[in-house]
């Protein structure tokens, strides 16, 4: 193995990947703006570039982790004439659907090979290398991609072109900030009608509401003891972030034309929540913001 390997953006989840993908036996550079990501990169025992084009000479594979579409349009924009001929080039940030696709077309050509491939499992996920990576590009390309994302992950889907694993990522956090509102609003009319957290959580979670957000991710404390809402609601997921995620999906269900009426309420709703202040911490902390500005019901 031990291909050349450069990690552009080593923050809080680009960080852990990229070690992980060094404990795998790639020869691992890496690439921060920030000096405390470098500086956290070099404690996880990784070498530290001091520019892209340092980090991408002779680099087989290279890999993107960064902030925004504009940053990853940026970034790719100068691989084009830095990546080598025939290298791998992905893509895991969380981006919108056209600067996905723009960013395949920056570099196409020269036998160059691309994906975007989002990931789900958050920090947590990253340290454990245990991500869902939601793939778009070309079945040639995917064929080289899939076993270096592997390396970080325990599933890799290749979910069609380019562009369609940012596709996947934003229909799926799209359900999931709807259905975390709808767990939340069950609750909080459980309290308002005297039944318990707990009496809620065995109907149902084993009934017809059963989903992700209530039997993994209980947004109140008790039945689910390692949700987020028995630790204060630190995150996890933060709430910003699932408001990142809803308004990507709303562009894209404008560009597109697609009808999504909860997909803009609760985009709405997590804005709210953001605007008071309440953006770092876990999204499913949302049922406080619903409960009222008095935050009211049983402390359980
Ligand atoms: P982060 O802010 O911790 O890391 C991003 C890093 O990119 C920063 O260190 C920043 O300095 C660096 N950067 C920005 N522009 C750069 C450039 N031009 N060159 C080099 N480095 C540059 O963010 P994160 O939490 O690691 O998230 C990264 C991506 O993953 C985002 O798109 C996010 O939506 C997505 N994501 C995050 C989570 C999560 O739980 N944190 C979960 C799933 C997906």
């Amino acid at each position: 193995m031990a291909e050349k390997t450069a990690f552009i953006g080593v923050g809080n989840m680009g960080g852990p990947m990229a070690a992980n993908l060094a404990e795998a036996g790639y020869d691992v550079v890496v690439f921060d703006l920030s000096t405390k990501a470098c500086d956290d990169a070099k404690a996880r025992g990784l070498a530290v570039a001091s520019s892209v084009a340092t980090a991408v000479e002779g680099a087989r594979i290279i890999i993107t982790m960064l902030p925004a579409g504009r940053h990853v349009t940026a970034v790719w924009g100068e691989l084009a004439g830095l990546a080598e001929d025939g290298a791998l080039l992905v893509d895991c940030s969380t981006i919108d659907v056209a600067s996905a696709r723009e960013a395949h077309a920056l570099v196409e050509g020269r036998g160059r090979l691309t994906l975007d491939a989002p990931v789900s499992g958050g920090t947590g996920g990253a340290e454990a290398g245990t991500l869902t990576f939601m793939v778009g590009g070309s079945k040639s390309a995917f064929a080289v991609g899939g076993p270096v994302l592997e390396a970080m992950g325990k599933k890799v889907v290749h979910c069609g072109d380019p562009g369609a694993g940012q596709a996947a990522k934003i229909c799926n956090n799209m359900i999931l900030g709807i259905s975390m509102i709808g767990v939340a609003e069950a609750f909080v009319l459980a309290e308002k009608l005297g039944l318990s957290h707990q009496a809620l959580y065995d109907v149902a979670s084993t009934s017809s509401g059963q989903c992700w957000s209530l039997t993994t991710y209980c947004p109140v404390p008790g039945p689910v003891p390692t949700s987020p809402a028995n630790k204060g609601y630190t995150p996890g997921f933060s709430a910003e972030l699932m408001l990142k995620d809803l308004t990507l999906a709303q562009d894209a269900a404008l560009s597109s034309g697609a009808a999504t009426p909860l997909g803009a309420e609760a985009r709405q709703l997590y804005k709210l929540f953001d605007q008071l202040g309440e953006g770092g911490r876990d999204f499913s902390g949302i049922i406080n913001f619903l409960r009222g500005a008095d935050h009211s019901g049983p402390a359980d």
